[in-house]
């Protein structure tokens, strides 16, 4: 596995695969990998004959130096992951590698959808995001790009910023991977304390449960966000965000759940650790909860 921190290197090995007719699967990361980040892993690596990968920890996306600071870092555990995964490829850019001009005064502009949900919970959230991921994929050049539903609100705003700004790249949706309890894997659970990890899940049970009425029926978008914001309010250790139900494509709020997807999203804190979840709702007259990317992973 090749290793580098230039922008440019990184670049022109990725010319250099397509150039031998190798179509680049690219998996842009945080680092401090997780199960989360090898199934994006093992896909770009089952459809492509050569893998990239990106570990860079994007200033830009936090709202407070404290939590940037808190943010994971395990780069040779994460190498090490990466190879064992058949990585061609692994960037591992600082920010003044990034940004050697110092922060990007030109920045992504991420439309009405930034400003909802998680962008309202954390102003310039996306634009920070978008705004990376764009200067990553340009880096990439025409690739397929492996994103994961966890993150659904990020996925949709990069698929609207490929197909925007004309990007020669492919997005592919990877399925939430989950602990056995149905908790959403992420980089932020080991903040958590042992009770607080006791009741995360209840994230995930309120998303099924709603998943769950509407499969019985229930079509009425109001009940169900009164359900899921019921049953984490109920939690003594968990502090409501939101409780949102959108239209799978438009991410418009909707009243009803109707013959189109919908996607149920929840996010709370546990004292300092924020979570976020979602689930795709069964749509009216569908028998069971549909994907947009592979089978809902439990592996
Ligand atoms: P991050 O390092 O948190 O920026 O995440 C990098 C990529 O991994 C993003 O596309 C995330 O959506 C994805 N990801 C993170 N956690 C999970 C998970 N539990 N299941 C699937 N994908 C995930």
């Amino acid at each position: 596995m090749e290793v580098t921190a230039e922008p440019r290197v990184f670049r022109k090995s990725c010319d250099e695969a397509r150039a031998r007719g190798l179509t680049v699967g690219f998996v842009p990361t945080m680092g401090a990998l997780h199960r989360g980040h090898a199934h994006l892993l093992e896909r770009a690596r089952k459809d492509c004959g050569f893998e990239a990968l990106s570990l860079f920890v994007n200033p830009l996306q936090f709202d407070s130096q404290a939590d940037l600071k808190a943010y994971p870092r395990a780069l040779e555990a994460d190498l090490d992951l990466a190879r064992g995964l058949g990585v061609d490829l692994a960037f591992t850019p600082d920010e003044s590698a990034m940004y050697p001009d110092g922060p990007p005064r030109v920045t992504v502009d991420p439309g009405p959808l930034g400003e909802r949900l998680e962008g309202r919970s954390r102003p310039g959230h996306f634009r920070g995001v978008l705004t990376a991921v764009a200067a990553l994929l340009e880096l990439a050049g025409p690739c397929r790009a492996y994103f994961g539903e966890k993150d659904a609100q990020q996925l949709a705003l990069v698929r609207r910023m490929v197909l925007d700004l004309a990007m020669p790249v492919t997005v592919i949706p990877c399925a939430t991977v989950r602990e056995p309890d149905g908790l959403a894997i992420s980089s932020r659970n080991a903040r958590l304390s042992p009770r607080q990890r006791g009741a995360a899940p209840v994230l995930f049970e309120a998303l099924s449960d709603a998943a769950t009425e509407a499969r019985r029926g229930e079509r009425r978008v109001g009940v169900h966000r009164a359900h899921m914001a019921r049953r984490i309010g109920a939690d003594s250790l968990a502090r409501l965000d939101y409780a949102a139900v959108v239209d799978e494509e438009t991410w418009e709020d909707v009243d009803v759940v109707s013959d189109r997807p919908a996607r149920a999203l929840v996010a709370a804190s546990f004292d300092g650790a924020r979570l976020i979840d979602n689930l795709l709702l069964p749509s009216a007259g569908v028998g069971s909860v549909q994907n947009t990317g592979d089978a809902q992973g439990g592996s």
